[in-house]
């Protein structure tokens, strides 16, 4: 939404953006992701350009999956009074190929018949591929075995009686699952399978409420620039401990797993009044035994837990596992990017914004922005791949802001920062434009260092090929 939101802005009235989407309607993953989810940041700054949301709510609501998919709507009908768009839903996108001067893309419509494109520029933005979990498939059949988009936590059947739940997984969306189960069910059993545990950063430090903006909370674009300044390419554990000293909150014994999510003060410590059982273990399976249920463990170990119990899938929809590497983010002609899971913003909110400038300014060729093969990365270490993703988007930040216009940055409304009043956003910008430059080598060498260590490419792209780094 943010690519075609800033297409939008580049072209005429009677010039088209076609809009293809397998999905029946715009909302990208959340359309199909559990109905009682939330943003876990302010609704302000979740919105594509600097569209503002329209419902009137106290800029620290976090809004529900409705709003964000009206919201979503919204975006794309005021990028609609700018420009043509042919919404093509429900159509899959199958491939694209470069002639001479223009890019034809293949499509297959909902009938299955074939749909041909032919365009000047092509975004693939498909982001992250989120698919919605499944169930979870488990030998035993005396567990009742959900996801959160299969079985809504808080009147789905779940409702209909009190037996104990396990949610498996202690990220995001289990700590939205428990704290609808918390909620809705007070005094039921209602336990944890958490793996290495996840630790969030702290709404409350990142974003105060009321005159406290003025003095008090650490500002976001501040902490996710400290991140990536305290990394030298082999110290991702360092990174995470400072951070997690810093503004972490965990509902865990221990937690060492990061992915910059958020939760408050007040959900922690709902989370933890109403959590019975923690294991701080990865489930295998769930297997009858005697009259029992035994429910197996990675460690060797075992838990037994009541026939009847409900388990419910929160394991990660963020999936590197089985995915090949990418292509390059731009084509040798520069006709085609392609906002995916490389990361080069960090977001792929900020990937659509900040690479659709560049690729209307005619400089996507020409910014040698880093990259690197994150996919490798996350697959062999998912802390380091999300220590240099920060670090590279730094990295590519300080060079749009020696390329691109400052009005790029100054209608962006996704903006962290924007939180907080003029005088402190104001300093936090002399900040980084003094700093950025001073920091580009260092971010570099953190990078390149990193690539090295795990063997993966990495380096500035210049006219889609890779640098040489070394
Ligand atoms: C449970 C959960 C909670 C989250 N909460 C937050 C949050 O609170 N705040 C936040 O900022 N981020 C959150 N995120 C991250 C979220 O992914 C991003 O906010 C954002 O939705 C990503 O947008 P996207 O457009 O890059 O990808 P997506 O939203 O995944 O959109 C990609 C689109 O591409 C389509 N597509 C894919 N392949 C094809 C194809 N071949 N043909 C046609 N269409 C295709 C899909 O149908 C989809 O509509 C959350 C993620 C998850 C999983």
């Amino acid at each position: 939404m943010n690519a075609l939101y800033v297409a939008s802005r580049y072209l005429r009235p009677d010039q088209r953006i076609v809009l293809v989407d397998r999905n029946d309607r715009p909302g990208g993953m959340w359309v199909e992701t559990y109905d009682y989810v939330r943003l876990h940041q302010p609704h302000p700054f979740f919105t594509a350009g600097n569209v503002k949301w329209d419902f009137g709510k106290p800029p620290e609501h976090l809004s529900s999956k409705t709003e964000v998919l009206d919201h979503l709507r919204h975006c794309l009908d005021e990028a609609e009074k700018a420009v043509q768009v042919t919404e093509l839903f429900g159509h899959e996108y199958q491939s694209s190929e470069e002639e001479n001067d223009v890019v034809v893309v293949t499509c297959r419509a909902p009938d299955g018949s074939p749909v041909r494109i032919v365009a000047d520029r092509l975004i693939d933005a498909v982001g992250f591929s989120i698919e919605a979990n499944q169930p979870l498939r488990l030998s035993s059949t005396r567990v009742r075995s959900v996801a959160p988009e299969t079985c809504d936590m808080r009147d789905g059947p779940i409702a209909a009686d009190d037996a104990p739940v396990w949610v498996i997984g202690s990220g995001k969306t289990g700590m939205d699952t428990l704290h609808a189960l918390i909620t809705h069910y007070p005094g039921r059993e209602v336990n944890l399978i958490a793996g290495t545990g996840t630790f969030f950063i702290n709404r409350d430090r990142l974003y105060p409420t009321g005159a406290r903006r003025w003095w008090s909370g650490a500002r976001p674009n501040w902490f996710l620039a400290e991140l990536a300044n305290r990394f030298d390419g082999t110290n991702e554990y360092d990174v995470a401990t400072w951070a997690r000293e810093k503004a972490g909150l965990w509902a865990t014994p221990t937690a060492a797993h990061l992915f910059i999510g958020l939760i408050s003060e007040a959900e922690i410590e709902r989370i933890r009044a109403g959590l019975g059982r923690t294991v701080m273990d990865h489930l295998l399976d769930a297997v009858d035994d005697g009259d029992g249920v035994r429910l197996t463990l990675r460690s060797g170990g075992h838990v037994d837990v009541e026939p009847g119990s409900w388990l419910v899938n929160c394991t990660s929809h963020f999936d590197f596992a089985d995915r090949p590497s990418e292509p390059p983010y731009v084509s040798a002609s520069g006709r085609s990017i392609r906002i995916g899971a490389t990361g080069l913003f960090g977001f792929s909110s900020f990937g659509g914004y900040f690479l659709t400038h560049l690729l209307f300014l005619d400089k996507i060729r020409t910014v040698p922005l880093y990259t690197t093969d994150s996919i490798a990365l996350f697959q062999k270490s998912p802390l380091a791949g999300l220590v240099s993703l920060l670090t590279i988007a730094q990295y590519n930040l300080g060079l749009v802001a020696d390329h691109a216009p400052a009005k790029v940055f100054q209608q962006c409304g996704l903006d962290f920062d924007r939180w907080y009043p003029l005088p402190r956003r104001f300093a936090g910008q002399l900040q980084f434009l003094i700093g950025h430059k001073r920091r580009r080598e260092q971010y570099r060498r953190a990078l390149d260092t990193m690539g090295e260590r795990f063997g993966i490419d990495h380096g500035p792209v210049i006219g889609a090929e890779m640098a040489p780094t070394s």
